[in-house]
């Protein structure tokens, strides 16, 4: 987390605040996107994966797909099911920029079909 000068009202916020204390103004510290890509495998490729972000439920990915969601520079926790397991399989932190984007590609383990994120930023 950094503080950082309000894109609107020049107040100083922190790059992570969802809103400026001064002017009001959503995603003061500018916005940054998350991409989330699913690897296509063969085994369970039928099924959906169901992504969360910071416990917000943002859709589902097929086999070689991918979703993107606009969120706050910082820290933001990603998780991931196979939707006939019902349950979050995997969780991971990832920290990104203001005015960057973060690929964050899932695969799902050969073993136990818990995903397995790596990330990059774009
Ligand atoms: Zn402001």
């Amino acid at each position: 987390m950094a503080m950082v000068a309000c894109r609107e009202c020049e107040h100083r916020v922190s790059d992570s605040a969802e809103t400026c204390p001064s002017c009001g103004i959503g995603s003061p510290g500018g916005v940054t996107q998350l991409e989330i890509k699913r690897v296509s495998r063969l085994m369970g490729a039928a099924v959906p994966m169901a992504v969360w972000i910071d416990s917000n439920h943002v859709g589902t990915l097929a086999s070689g797909k991918s979703l993107t969601h606009t969120v706050t520079p910082g820290t933001h926790r990603v998780e991931c099911g196979l939707q006939q397991a019902g349950s979050k399989d995997g969780a991971q932190e990832f920290d990104v920029p203001a005015g960057r984007r973060l690929v964050i590609v899932v695969t799902t383990s050969k073993w136990n079909g818990k995903p397995i994120f790596s990330a990059e930023l774009a």
